[in-house]
């Protein structure tokens, strides 16, 4: 690794010593940033500023809100839009909206924790801190089957349990009540952890009880391990600033690098297209079982309908539809996990031809000390197998989508801004270097083209009114 890519430091800096000139220029711009949201919302009750966040669409409904809150005060409910999105149930005092503003990762972005960066660890601009970049996939052939990609996040939740290193997995699994949807999952065993595999493009409340995990972990003396979306370790770290239990008791954060998620108005017209009407699901796997495997629908009246992964996506990021939070995503790298996994098809999406013969390779990026000797343990162990050494320019051309969109999210929140928009609290993320890659009418034409779409409702939700 060349010095070029060694450092580590505030958001704005591309590369600098973390000195005490660096500390007071990161006060000050942290300042700026509190400023902003506090000038925006501050006419507001606590009340109608806990909505702005549903209401300007940066809610991926991660559940957080509900724990931090209680489920007495905020409860996460199915809402017109058909997403999960949390709902008051009770009057909201300042400190309990001014708590969550600090946890929710719609509101506060943060990349890895500095404590967690080591002088030696790489650096880049797009892919952030590294400390190992490597090809891997799951040593068991039947857990690299099932795996979503090359099931390497299956294989560390069974290394991590069966070694005994923590007690519990809390990651997701397809939803008992919404099938096609995600929820949170506790794994304590193989089974268990088996049985959450692949991945759910889909809302996903993974942190809707974290809190509570915590304090029962807590008495009984137990560690947990976290896996999910960038988003909701996001939501964990911004945790861990206010409640010290998350880094005593969460050993390890790991997360898949993500490019969103389905909106369930797209899902469903997916579905629908397919004859299957949604309260006619009884299970969506949406890949894995193969790489990337088929988009398996079962039906309750008995039907079965698979679909290329394809024919889901589309071909490239044009055809997706997200939510507005994953466009606007400035964490879909998973820079504050201790390890972030992703595909390796050139390009971003596989190819129709020779998917049956695709074993699944996933690249892993080890962010932190304690992810990168992680990994290691786990190979030792017999749970994981290596492959070539990668660099951030390989992860560039496996992933296009996530280069483009993290050098546009600067672009895009300052046009979030001039409409008058919720626009998160960021830090070591590098979204003004990055967008300094651009040109300038290139960053003109996002700002512009989101600031429109603001104004003229598109990167809005109506007041969340549950259907549920
Ligand atoms: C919404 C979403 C978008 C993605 N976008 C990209 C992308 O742009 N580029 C890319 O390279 N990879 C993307 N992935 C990741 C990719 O699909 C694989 O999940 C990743 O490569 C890990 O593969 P694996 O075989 O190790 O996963 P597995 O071994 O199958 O393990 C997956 C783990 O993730 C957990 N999980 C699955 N879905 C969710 C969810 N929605 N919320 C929380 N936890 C979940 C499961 O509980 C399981 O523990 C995305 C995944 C998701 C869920
Ligand atoms: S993103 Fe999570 S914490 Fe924020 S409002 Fe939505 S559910 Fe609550
Ligand atoms: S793109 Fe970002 S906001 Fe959307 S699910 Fe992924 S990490 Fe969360």
């Amino acid at each position: 690794m060349s010095d070029a890519n060694r450092i580590h430091s505030g958001d704005g800096d591309r590369a600098s010593t973390v000195g005490d000139k660096n500390v007071r220029r990161r006060k000050g711009r942290a300042r700026k940033r509190h400023d902003y949201l506090r000038n925006l919302l501050q006419d507001l009750t606590p009340g109608e500023r806990f909505r702005r966040i549903t209401e300007d669409a940066m809610c991926i409904g991660c559940g957080l809100c509900q724990s931090v809150a209680g489920p007495d005060r905020i409860r996460m409910r199915l809402v017109e839009n058909l997403s999960e999105r949390p709902i008051a149930e009770d009057e909201l005092d300042e400190e309990t909206v001014a708590r969550i503003f600090r946890a929710c990762p719609g509101t506060r972005i943060e990349g890895l924790p500095e404590r967690l960066v080591e002088q030696d660890s790489g650096y880049d601009d797009v892919w952030g801190i590294w400390r190992r970049m490597t090809k891997a996939w799951a040593a068991e052939p039947g857990v690299r089957h099932i795996g979503s990609t090359g099931g390497v996040l299956t294989a560390l939740a069974l290394y991590l349990l069966e070694s005994g290193e923590v007690d519990c997995i809390v990651h997701a699994r397809a939803a008992e009540k919404i099938p096609a949807f995600g929820e949170r999952a506790l794994s304590r065993n193989r089974a268990d952890v088996l049985r959450a595999a692949g991945s759910r493009y889909a809302p996903t409340a993974t942190l809707v009880d974290i809190v509570e995990i915590l304090d029962r972990a807590e008495a009984a003396g137990e560690t947990i391990a976290f896996i999910g979306t960038p988003c909701d370790v996001t939501g964990l770290r911004n945790l861990a600033t206010e409640d010290p239990r998350v880094d005593s008791i969460c050993r390890y954060q790991l997360a898949m690098v993500c490019g969103g998620f389905m909106a369930p108005t797209a899902l469903y017209r997916f579905l629908a297209d397919l004859g299957v009407e949604r309260d006619n699901v009884k299970s969506l796997r949406y890949r894995g079982h193969g790489c990337p495997g088929a988009t398996r629908i079962e039906t309750r009246d008995g039907r079965e309908v698979e679909k290329n992964y394809l024919d889901f996506w589309g071909e490239d990021d044009s055809a997706w539809s997200l939510p507005f939070r994953c466009k606007v995503c400035a964490d879909s790298t998973g820079d504050a996990a201790d390890i972030a996994v992703a595909d390796t098809w050139i390009g971003g999406a596989p190819s129709w031809d020779g998917q049956d013969a695709d074993p699944g390779t996933n690249a892993v990026i080890a962010r932190s000390s304690a992810g990168e000797n992680l990994l290691a343990r786990a190979v030792a162990a017999g749970y994981l197998a290596t492959g070539e050494t990668l660099t951030p320019r390989d992860l560039d051309s496996y992933q296009p989508h996530q280069v483009a969109k993290k050098r546009a999210v600067w672009a895009r929140f300052v046009g979030m801004r001039s409409a008058g928009r919720i626009v998160p609290d960021v830090a070591r993320l590098r979204l003004k270097p990055l967008a300094r890659s651009n040109t300038p009418v290139e960053n003109l034409a996002q700002a512009r083209g989101t600031k429109r779409r603001c104004l003229d409702g598109s990167n809005s939700e109506p007041p969340p009114k549950p259907v549920d």
